[in-house]
């Protein structure tokens, strides 16, 4: 039984550990207080926010398999939003979603998915891996738990890392071959606005997609299925403005979204009950070409993530699939 340490408990890390835990003795570690990475939510008093991954679709049929028992257990279901576009302030286009097309979320919330995936898995949670280095062989981890002092996290025989890219290459800088496969991955930024109202504001949709504005999603997140929170509104900037504004002051930030809110939808949000902004520095990438992920197996090194396909729950699995095929080849 080889030894395996994933670094990373989001889509790609879980699929890669249910993928090898019966043949490998498996350990992930996870610098987050609970497993799911991106498909993320954000708590606050009576509010809830899935503050990255909105909602998935399954376009592959491998993904309609994988999903299909996280449906049946009651982890995810099809949101039935009433969907909006946008141009500006101007309401283009609706319909509903429905199951000719499903629109996937985490129920009760996003990070419900990452949690169901990790039961039965050595997760480390709060263990952030800080060096990794090969010495006769082996992969040793140093990292440390809990916010604490670095020491050693094991020594492994495989070494799988799920880290989005940037994050990847520094605890890699030694593999050349990685950095020349990665070569042009470049992951944006983005910012979640997190609005919560005591009663849900009148906006006329579930859900909106916005373009001609420096926002480019708008939510009702508590319309979402089997929800227990508040009302909640939750709102991305586009990646084009995040990207321009990622050393902005929050303040600065939250008060340019608010005024784009309030320009597209006409709901002032400075009169939310909570308002809170969150920076996140590698949210997502545009279609890439090329391979999947990156194996080297004379070194026991692997390396997924949806950055090598495009910045999609579905496509973190893709990667995870293919590492899974290399490994097993
Ligand atoms: C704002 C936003 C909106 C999005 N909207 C959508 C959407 O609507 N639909 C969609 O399909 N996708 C969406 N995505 C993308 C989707 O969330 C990702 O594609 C997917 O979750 C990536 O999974 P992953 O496992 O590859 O990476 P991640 O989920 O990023 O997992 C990597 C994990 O590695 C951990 N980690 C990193 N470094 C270390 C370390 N040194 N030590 C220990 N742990 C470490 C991280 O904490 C993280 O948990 C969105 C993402 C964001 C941020």
């Amino acid at each position: 039984m080889a030894r395996v340490a994933i670094i990373g408990a989001g889509l790609a890390g879980l699929v890669l550990a249910r993928g090898l835990r019966d043949a490998h003795e498996v350990v992930l570690f996870e610098k987050s207080r609970g497993a799911g990475g991106r498909m993320a939510t954000r708590y606050a008093g009576d509010y809830e926010f899935d503050h990255g991954a909105q909602f998935f679709t399954t376009r592959t049929p491998a993904f309609r398999r994988f999903v299909e028992p996280l449906v049946a257990a009651g982890h995810a279901a099809a949101w039935h939003a009433r969907f909006a576009e946008f141009s500006g302030s101007e309401m283009t286009a609706t319909r509903r979603w429905d199951d000719d097309y499903p629109h996937y979320v985490g129920v009760p919330r996003m990070n419900a998915i990452g949690r169901a995936l990790a039961e039965g898995l050595d997760v480390r949670l709060q263990t952030t891996v800080n060096a990794v280095s090969r010495d006769a062989g082996d992969w040793s981890l140093t990292g440390s738990r809990g916010g604490g002092t670095p020491g050693p996290l094991g020594v492994f025989d495989q070494l799988l890392v799920t880290a989005p890219l940037t994050q990847t290459l520094a605890l890699l800088p030694e593999e050349r071959a990685l950095a020349e496969a990665a070569a042009g991955h470049d992951m944006l930024g983005c910012y979640a606005l997190m609005l919560g109202f005591a009663s849900p504001p009148a906006v006329g949709f579930d859900a909106a997609l916005v373009r001609d504005a420096d926002v480019s999603w708008i939510s009702i997140n508590s319309s979402k299925p089997g929800r227990n929170s508040a009302p909640t509104m939750l709102v991305h900037a586009t990646n084009r403005w995040a990207e321009a504004n990622m050393d902005t002051p929050l303040e600065s930030v939250t008060e340019h979204m608010l005024g784009e809110v309030q320009r597209v939808t006409g709901v002032d949000g400075h009169t939310a009950e909570h308002c809170d902004v969150h920076r996140w520095r590698f949210a997502n990438l545009p279609k890439q070409s090329g391979p999947r992920c990156f194996y080297d197996a004379e070194r026991g090194l692997g390396v997924a993530g949806d950055w090598w396909v495009r910045g999609r729950v579905e496509a973190a699995f893709t990667s995870a699939g293919a590492l899974l095929a290399a490994i097993a080849a």
